[in-house]
C-alpha cells in the first residue's frame, strides 16, 4: 500500500467519486483536514472525522481546500460547525465562494449542491504552512479550476494534487469557447508540477499512488488529444457532470432527460454552443456515449450509474 509510505500524520480517507478524498495532517498543535467532500455525504465525513483513525474526539484547527468545487467543500460548512474552527480557500477562489456564485462554483450551473460557508482565510500560491507538523508550499494549479492550488511537501516528497493530477488524468476541464486560458494552464501545471521530487501523490480522487512520472505522462497525452480536438472537453464536459449527477440523485427518469438538459445550465448552454441539438437528441447522445464508457444504464423508466445498487 503505497499509503504506508506517509509519514504517520499524514491520514488520507480514500472516497469515492462524489466526495473527494480527505487528508488529515495531525498535529499536537492543531489538526488540519483537506477538503472535505461532497454535501450529501457530510455526515459521513463527520462520521470518519470523528473516528478513532480520524480525530477521535480531538479538536480540528482547520479546514483547508485545494479548490472550491463542490466535491471538495460540500462538507465545508458541516465540518467546520462541528469543530468550531476556520477554513481557508485558495485565493482565486474567495470572490466566487463571498458570493456564492453557482455558475463559477458549478453548482446550480451544474446541477450540484453545497452548503454555504464563509471563509476566514485565503491560500496563496508560494506560500509555506505548517499542517501536520509538515512544511506545505502552495502550489498554483490552475487548469481544471482556475484558482487551484496543489500542496508539497519536500521532506517526505508528497503532493497533494486535488484534481490537477490523478493516477489517471485530471479534472474535465473547459473547452477553449468558454475559457481560453483552462487547457494552456492545464499543460503549464503538469508542466509545472514535473519539476518536483514526488514519492508520492495523495490526489482528490483515488488511492495515493507512487508512479508520479506515468501519471504526468498519462495526464500530458490526454491534453495533447484535448488540443488537437477541443470538442472532445465538451464531450468530456458533459458526460462527467450528468455521471456526477447521477451519483448525487442516484437515478433520473428518462422521460424527464430532454427537459433536465434544457433547465441544467452547463447542459443547456454546451448543447447551444458545442452541440446544436435538440433537447432530446442531446441528452439521448450523452447517454448512449455514457452507456458505451459503461458508466451509467437504463434500469426500466430510470438512468442509474453502472455500479450503483438498485434503490
Ligand atoms: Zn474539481
Amino acid at each position: 500500500m503505497v499509503a504506508r509510505l506517509l509519514p504517520p500524520q499524514v491520514h488520507v480517507f480514500v472516497r469515492d467519486w462524489l466526495s473527494a478524498n480527505n487528508v488529515l495532517l495531525k498535529s499536537p498543535a492543531g489538526h488540519v483536514l483537506v477538503d472535505t467532500g461532497y454535501v450529501r455525504h457530510a455526515p459521513l465525513t463527520l462520521a470518519l472525522l470523528a473516528s478513532p483513525r480520524g480525530l477521535g474526539g480531538e479538536p480540528l484547527a482547520q479546514v483547508v481546500n485545494t479548490h472550491c468545487h463542490s466535491d471538495h467543500m460540500g462538507g465545508n460548512a458541516a465540518v467546520a460547525r462541528a469543530y468550531g474552527c476556520g477554513i481557508a480557500v485558495p485565493e482565486g477562489e474567495v470572490a466566487a465562494i463571498e458570493a456564492w456564485d453557482g455558475k463559477a462554483l458549478l453548482l446550480d450551473y451544474a446541477d450540484q449542491d453545497a452548503e454555504r460557508f464563509t471563509p476566514a482565510a485565503a491560500l496563496r500560491a508560494g506560500e509555506s504552512h505548517v499542517w501536520g507538523d509538515l512544511e506545505w508550499e502552495a502550489i498554483a494549479a490552475p487548469g481544471h479550476d482556475m484558482g487551484a492550488l496543489c500542496f508539497y511537501n519536500a521532506e517526505h516528497r508528497i503532493l497533494i494534487s486535488g484534481d490537477a493530477l490523478w493516477e489517471h488524468g485530471f479534472g474535465f476541464v473547459m473547452p477553449p469557447a468558454i475559457d481560453p486560458a483552462a487547457l494552456p494552464a492545464t499543460r503549464v501545471t503538469l508542466e509545472r508540477l514535473a519539476e518536483l521530487d514526488v514519492r508520492v501523490v495523495i490526489p482528490g480522487h483515488g488511492e495515493p499512488f507512487a508512479d508520479f512520472d506515468a501519471a504526468l505522462e498519462r495526464a500530458l497525452s490526454r491534453v495533447e488529444a484535448f488540443e488537437a480536438d477541443p470538442l472532445r472537453l465538451a464531450r468530456h464536459a458533459v458526460k462527467v457532470i450528468l455521471t456526477f449527477a447521477l451519483l448525487d440523485r442516484r437515478s433520473l427518469p428518462l422521460a424527464g432527460m430532454a427537459d433536465y438538459v434544457e433547465r441544467v445550465g452547463i447542459f443547456r448552454e454546451f448543447n447551444a454552443r458545442f452541440f446544436g441539438m435538440p433537447p432530446a437528441d442531446f441528452a439521448e447522445f450523452v447517454i448512449v456515449e455514457l452507456e458505451r464508457a459503461g458508466a451509467v444504464r437504463r434500469d426500466g423508466g430510470l438512468l442509474r450509474p453502472a455500479n450503483a445498487a438498485a434503490g
